[in-house]
């Protein structure tokens, strides 16, 4: 899926950053413009990606400083850029779930898995290559809140809604009424599958509708070009059908390993990062048997990358052929 890299004018004073392709780390941020302030949504994976978004926001910003910036998840690609953004005078919002993720140790983590010598180390370097972590320093929340927070942002209402656990422990949509606008984080990746590290997958389903339900005319996903209820509806169609197919294999008694294997995802084949599919059926068995162990962030990757790196293999092997 192919589109033009930022700002997007949304209307009403909304605006979005995109980050093309949508990919593993090419996250998408967005700006909301009251009068006298501004709150921005989400930084970049690094300091270069959030630099080159900042200065492209600059010429909106003159006399709109950004006083509020909302991290809508504890993931990297949403907060590693924060640094460039905070300073007195500037709130930093994110769900008490989130906060709690957004640690000095959770920066040096991703740094170390992206220098693994395995092959989860190859698939990190093979999909995220072009972000260079050098110079982050963890820049948390200074500001926390559970279920919902409604913010003045220049005299406008911006409501920031707590929808975590689903993608991750502290996700939030961020709601501009007098806009009608929605920025997602990532309970909504377009182009790309979705991916419940966290879940339950019901939370991401029930997620998708609460977006279902408002009443919009811009939906800004957290990876992939802007969409709009029948993009959210694919998502949602996505994590039903993985969750149906999932709960079928449970009960025959299969694995994680076979069931991921044996769901047949085509109607889903346009969709990149098909290797979540590793990631979300582990959580559906998680979830139906919760003496499972829970597994952590680098074994969940591990099993992304073990599928695409199949998948790679087997088509190489086909053009070989
Ligand atoms: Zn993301």
């Amino acid at each position: 899926m192919t589109y033009a890299k930022g700002p997007y004018d949304l209307g009403h004073d909304c605006h979005s950053w995109l980050l093309p392709e949508g990919r593993w780390g090419e996250s998408n941020t967005g700006l909301v413009r009251g009068s006298g302030s501004s709150l921005l949504i989400d930084t970049l994976y690094d300091l270069p990606h959030t630099a080159e978004m900042l200065a492209a926001y600059k010429p909106l910003l003159q006399g709109h400083p950004i006083r509020t910036l909302v991290n809508t998840h504890s993931d990297g690609d949403h907060w590693f850029g924060n640094q460039l953004v905070a300073g007195p005078g500037v709130e930093i919002v994110a769900t008490r779930a989130a906060a709690e993720l957004m640690t000095p140790s959770s920066v040096s983590e991703m740094v170390a898995m992206s220098g693994r010598d395995d092959h989860v180390g190859d698939f990190i370097r093979q999909v995220g290559g072009h972000f260079d972590h050098a110079g982050i320093v963890a820049t948390p929340p200074t500001r926390t809140f559970t279920d919902e927070l409604s913010l003045d942002v220049g005299g406008r209402e911006v409501r920031l809604i707590q929808v975590g656990p689903a993608h991750t422990p502290g996700d939030l949509l961020v709601h501009v009424p007098d806009a009608q606008v929605v920025y997602t984080g990532d309970i909504l990746f377009i182009g790309g599958a979705p991916l419940v590290w966290a879940g339950p997958i019901s939370r991401c389903i029930a997620a998708c509708d609460l977006i279902l339900d408002l009443e919009l005319v811009a939906i800004v996903p957290g990876h992939g070009p802007l969409t709009d209820k029948t993009g959210v509806a694919r998502v949602r169609d996505y994590l039903d059908f993985v969750h149906a197919e999932s709960v079928e294999r449970f009960e025959q008694g299969l694995t994680v390993e076979d069931a991921v294997a044996s769901i047949d995802m085509s109607l889903f084949a346009d969709m990149s990062e098909q290797g979540r599919i590793a990631a979300n059926v582990l959580n559906v068995y998680q979830e139906l048997d919760p003496t499972r162990p829970r597994e952590n962030r680098l074994q969940q990757f591990g099993r992304i990358a073990d599928f695409e790196l199949h998948a790679a293999a087997t088509a190489q092997d086909a053009v070989n052929r």
